[in-house]
This record gives C-alpha cells, sequence and structure tokens, in this order.
C-alpha cells in the first residue's frame, strides 16, 4: 500500500459523539496524536440531537448548590438497577471518575453544565435522590465554530422549535405552559433566530446552540484548540491486529480505502446498532423498523462488528434504551415523547381501546412496557394517544402544536392526527371497539376528577410530577377528557438507541469471549454494554457513561495511572 492510502497515529477514535470527542480531547491533552473519524457527513452523532443531559453523582457543582451525596448511595442506586452481569468494578469506576470527568470538561474545554433539581427516575429505591445528579448544559455561542458550524449535526426536531431553533430548559418552560411574559420570550427566540442575518442566508442551522447541540460544539471548540482532526464521510470498515492486539483499522475516507496505524490503539465510540433492521430482527425484542429510534441514522452497529470480527464479547444485545415515540411520515428519526404523557388530559390505549400503563412514568419504563405488552387483539404497536379540544389547546403533543390549527400542521401531522366529535366516533377511525374505548375514557374522567389514578398510579412518584403542570391540582398529571373534538395520535414501543454492546472492564478495555482484554481496543458510549444493565437511572445515564469511559479509555491508553 503506497503512502497516500496509510496513515500512523497514537490512537484511532472512531466516532463524533460526546464520548468520542471526549476521548480524543483527553488523549490530546495527554500529548498522544489522535485523529477522529466519522461515517457521516456531519459530526456529533446522537449526541448531538440529545439533551445533553448527564447523570452524574457526587458531582462539584451538586455539592456547591449543597446538595448531599456519596458513591456507596450511587453505587446501592445503580447496583439495584442494573443488571447481574454487570460487574459492580464497572458501576465503582464509573462513581470514581464521572466526577473527575465533569471536573476535567469544566477545566479543558468551553462546555459548562449546571446541576438541577431533577429527580431520579427511580427516586424511591435506596441511594435514590429527588436531584442534582442530572446536569444540562449551558447555551454555547456557535460562532465560535467558524467553519465547523456548517456540519455540526442539528438538534432533533423533538429537542427545537419548529424544528429549527433551538430552547433552552427555560424556554420550553415558556412555551409548553405559556405563563406570564411567554409571548415576550418566543419573540425573543424568534428575533434570535432571524436577525442572525449572515447565518441565515447560509443556513437554516441555528448558531445559538442548547443541549447536546451546546455540548458538542463545545467539545468540537475544545478538539480544535488542540488540532486534533475529525475526518467526516470516513467509516471505519475493519480493525487490524497482530499476535492478538489491534493495531489500527481499515478506513473509507475519500473514496478510498486507507490503512491507519493506532500505535497505542483504537477508541471505538461509533454508537449502537439501532439503525440496522437486520441486527434488531436478530437481536430485539420490538419492532424492527430502524425508523422507530430516536437516534440518528448512522449508527447501524459496525463497530460492533468490526469488533466480534476480532474476537470481541457482547452482552444484553436484546436491550435498548426503550421510548414511547413518534413517528412521523417523512421524518427519518422517531420522535422521542418525554414530557406529553404527563401533562394532564390525555391516555395512552392499545388497539382494544384500553389503558394498560401509567403514561407518566420514564419514558424508558413506558417504552418497555409497549413493547412487552403488544398481544394479539391487544396490540400496542402502535397505541394511540387520546386527548381532549382542551389538552390541544393548551399543550402540545408530540409533533402536534398548540394554537396552530389542525390545517396547518405539518403534512405528516395531519396524516397521522385523527378527530371526531365523539369518543365512539373517534374510536371507529382508530379501529378500536367504540364501547370499550368510551368505558376507558369514563373510568379515567372519574379518577382524574378524584386526582387518584386508581388503576396506574399516574402522579404518584415523584418523577411522574416532574413534567405534570403545576397549577392542576390535587393531580398536575391528571384532568378528564371531556371536550370535543376529540383527537387520537399513534404513538409506539420504540428507542433512542441500543445499550447492549461490547464487553468492557472498568478501563473501558473491550473483552474478548474469555474475559481478557483485546490489547489496543476500546469502547464507550452505545458501542458498548452499559453499566446500567437494562435500566435507566435518571437523565443523562447514557451520555454520563459515554463521556466517563471515553475519558477513562483515553487516560488508560495515555498511560495514566489512577493517581495520576
Ligand atoms: P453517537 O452520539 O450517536 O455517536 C456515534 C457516532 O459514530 C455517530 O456520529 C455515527 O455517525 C458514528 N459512526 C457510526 N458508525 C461509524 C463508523 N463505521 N465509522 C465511523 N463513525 C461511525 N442521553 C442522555 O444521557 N441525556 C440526554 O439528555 C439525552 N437526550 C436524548 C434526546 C433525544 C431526542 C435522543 C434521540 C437521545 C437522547 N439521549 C440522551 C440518548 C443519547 O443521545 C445517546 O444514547 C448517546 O448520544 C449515544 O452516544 P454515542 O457516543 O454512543 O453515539
Amino acid at each position: 500500500m503506497n503512502e497516500q492510502n496509510r496513515k500512523e497515529v497514537d490512537i484511532l477514535i472512531v466516532g463524533s459523539g460526546a464520548g468520542g470527542l471526549l476521548a480524543a480531547i483527553t488523549a490530546a491533552d495527554r500529548q498522544a496524536d489522535v485523529l477522529v473519524i466519522e461515517k457521516s457527513d456531519e459530526y456529533g452523532g446522537t449526541s448531538a440531537t440529545s439533551g445533553g443531559g448527564i447523570w452524574i453523582p457526587n458531582s462539584h457543582l451538586a455539592a456547591a448548590a449543597g446538595q448531599q451525596d456519596s458513591p456507596e448511595e450511587a453505587f446501592a442506586y445503580i447496583r439495584a438497577l442494573s443488571t447481574a452481569n454487570v460487574p459492580d468494578e464497572n458501576i465503582r469506576a464509573y462513581i470514581r471518575w464521572a466526577p473527575q470527568m465533569l471536573r476535567f470538561v469544566h477545566d479543558k474545554t468551553p462546555v459548562r453544565y449546571l446541576s438541577l433539581p431533577y429527580t431520579d427516575y427511580h427516586a424511591e429505591l435506596p441511594g435514590g435522590k429527588l436531584g442534582y445528579r442530572t446536569h444540562l448544559p449551558v447555551a454555547f455561542d456557535g460562532r465560535l465554530l467558524g467553519e465547523d458550524m456548517n456540519t455540526l449535526r442539528s438538534a432533533s426536531a423533538a429537542a427545537s422549535l419548529f424544528g429549527l431553533i433551538n430552547w433552552n430548559f427555560n424556554e420550553t418552560y415558556a412555551l409548553l405552559f405559556r405563563p406570564k411574559g411567554w409571548l415576550r420570550i418566543a419573540a425573543k427566540m424568534l428575533a434570535r433566530y432571524y436577525l442572525d442575518i449572515g447565518q441565515r442566508l447560509r443556513s437554516k442551522k441555528d448558531r445559538c446552540l442548547t443541549l447536546g447541540t451546546a455540548l458538542v460544539g463545545g467539545l468540537r471548540v475544545a478538539l480544535n484548540e488542540r488540532k486534533v482532526p475529525l475526518w467526516l464521510n470516513s467509516p471505519l470498515i475493519e480493525l487490524l491486529t497482530d499476535a492478538g492486539k489491534v493495531v489500527g483499522a481499515v478506513v473509507k475516507h475519500q473514496d478510498k480505502q486507507i490503512v491507519i496505524l493506532a500505535r497505542k490503539g483504537v477508541i471505538l465510540a461509533a454508537g449502537g446498532f439501532e439503525r440496522n433492521a437486520e441486527l434488531r430482527a436478530k437481536y430485539l425484542r420490538g419492532a424492527a423498523d430502524p425508523r422507530l429510534s430516536g437516534s440518528q441514522i448512522n449508527n447501524t452497529g459496525d463497530s460492533i462488528l468490526a469488533a466480534t470480527a476480532v474476537g470481541a464479547a457482547t452482552m444484553n444485545m436484546q436491550s435498548t434504551w426503550s421510548a414511547p415515540v413518534f413517528s412521523v411520515p417523512g421524518e427519518a428519526c422517531s420522535r422521542l415523547s418525554t414530557i406529553e404523557r404527563a401533562l394532564p388530559g390525555c391516555i395512552i390505549v392499545n388497539q382494544a381501546g384500553r389503558r394498560y400503563l401509567n403514561e407518566a412514568a420514564s419514558y424508558h419504563v413506558v417504552g418497555r412496557i409497549m413493547i412487552a405488552a403488544d398481544e394479539p387483539g391487544a396490540g400496542t404497536n402502535p397505541s394511540w394517544v387520546i386527548f381532549d379540544a382542551t389538552f390541544r389547546h393548551n399543550y402540545p403533543m408530540g409533533p402536534v402544536i398548540p394554537l396552530i390549527p389542525d390545517w396547518l400542521q405539518s403534512r405528516g401531522v395531519r396524516s397521522t392526527l385523527k378527530k371526531a366529535a365523539t369518543i365512539a366516533a373517534l374510536a371507529e377511525k382508530i379501529g378500536a371497539p367504540p364501547g370499550e374505548l368510551t368505558s376507558t375514557v369514563e373510568r379515567f374522567n372519574k379518577d382524574a376528577l378524584s386526582g387518584v389514578d386508581t388503576e396506574f398510579n399516574r402522579g404518584g412518584p415523584a418523577y411522574d410530577r416532574l413534567y405534570g403542570d403545576a397549577r392542576v391540582t390535587p393531580n398536575p398529571t391528571l384532568a378528564p377528557i371531556i371536550k370535543p373534538p376529540f383527537y387520537a395520535m399513534p404513538i409506539h414501543g420504540g428507542d433512542i438507541g441500543t445499550n447492549g454492546g461490547l464487553v468492557t472492564d472498568e478501563y473501558a478495555r473491550v473483552l474478548d469471549t474469555k474475559g481478557q482484554p483485546i490489547a489496543g481496543l476500546y469502547a464507550c458510549g452505545n458501542n458498548a454494554a452499559s453499566i446500567m444493565g437494562e435500566s435507566y437511572p435518571g437523565a443523562g445515564v447514557t451520555l454520563g457513561p459515554a463521556m466517563t469511559f471515553g475519558y477513562v479509555a483515553a487516560r488508560h491508553l495515555t498511560g495514566a495511572t489512577d493517581q495520576t
């Protein structure tokens, strides 16, 4: 192979999500010569489209806010939720390194996080907390990216206004509940976006970066400061080994296959396999259709397959970060449903017209029940969210935007939204038995008026109330469905990525089928089986570990000891 088709670096990083970028920054800070390769024509992966939240127990930011936490409590909490095949050492490594990773991010990159009073998803379990483990990124000025603003992956449609304008946590709240002054906030958002005239002439991309785009944008600036190259349109094809050690990879770059030799090793950070229909059909319990994932389209498990080809072991491949999703015709990614299910005045029913879950539970719990409950005669794929004119006026329902008339909603929304003057007529439109749906709504309405969901305890757990409407009493997640017209939207049991994958140890080293580390091979993010097993302990448990084990992998590969 000639010199042009060959390159040598210390560390090759595959994938440019938050885990890959932070691994690259960490390694470069430790004097390694690093290259990041990215399959897509945009960098940032699903991390950029996400909320950017990270779940970090015992952070210095939580301590500064006067919050009490401890490694023991964090361990008890994760251990109670995770699967038995996740070793204690991996969980302890996370608890040990996650707060240090966050300090590193604050010290060495322009990304800034805030610790929030956002409850753990199972705060009632031992070690669970009512807040301050979830951290959200502060907005970031995309102008600092220069030309690299053009290739930053945009926020997901579910995390931006009209799929265009990035919003922060406070703006989301203002648009959702429309408190006094909300119009001023909305006008400011529109002005901020449209008055960025130079950028508007070039692109639709919003330079006010928030949530996942703020995280990835800030990391990219730190990467550029260290002059680490990031190659777009450059997928990993296969890993190269020599005497059992991974020594590099074959990569497609500028229409050629080239060999990249990695003197120290390779860190795989190329996401899960949620966009691979074949692997979904082989491993997952739910529908094989990749469009039921909210993840961006490039995560097809390439690097999991490349690693297993050199002897790597996998585990928990049946598992996803499950979620209820709205699949809007014409959109490549499904929209994650986080908030709207908990708002008062809606229910989810199966195809038999019956409620079958607590709609306000965390998306992982709801998504899993939706997948598990799918059975003949009472199908749940799709299920239907039922709401009335009051809900329609007050709140969004996935892609359905309040205050905007039905005929002005997007074509995709119009093709899926059903509407009728009575519940029985609505049932006819969705193919459910009218008598069953009518009695479901009547039963729910009775409970809603008393404030106690006798069937599924909606609004009981602390997490349910997080996204309820605090102005509605006695239960902020319950209101009757009584005002016509009535609406139904299909909702599916989908995911925001897979969370089984390569087996790794506490240093993020990939293990072979005998449990031994494969020299030179590391993995983080959804490329590796999660330390959370099949559970979702709180907001940020996918990005927190992705970044922490990216940080841990880069440190280990560059010879750091636990003390340095
Ligand atoms: P990614 O961020 O997807 O990065 C993987 C990258 O690898 C991609 O850019 C991909 O193109 C690239 N790649 C794939 N194959 C190859 C190849 N062969 N060669 C080179 N590159 C390749 N999680 C949280 O913890 N907190 C949140 O707030 C949160 N909010 C979310 C909101 C939404 C709407 C969604 C959809 C998800 C959210 N998640 C959240 C989940 C989280 O975004 C993902 O789990 C996380 O981003 C996965 O990170 P990753 O680094 O493993 O993968």
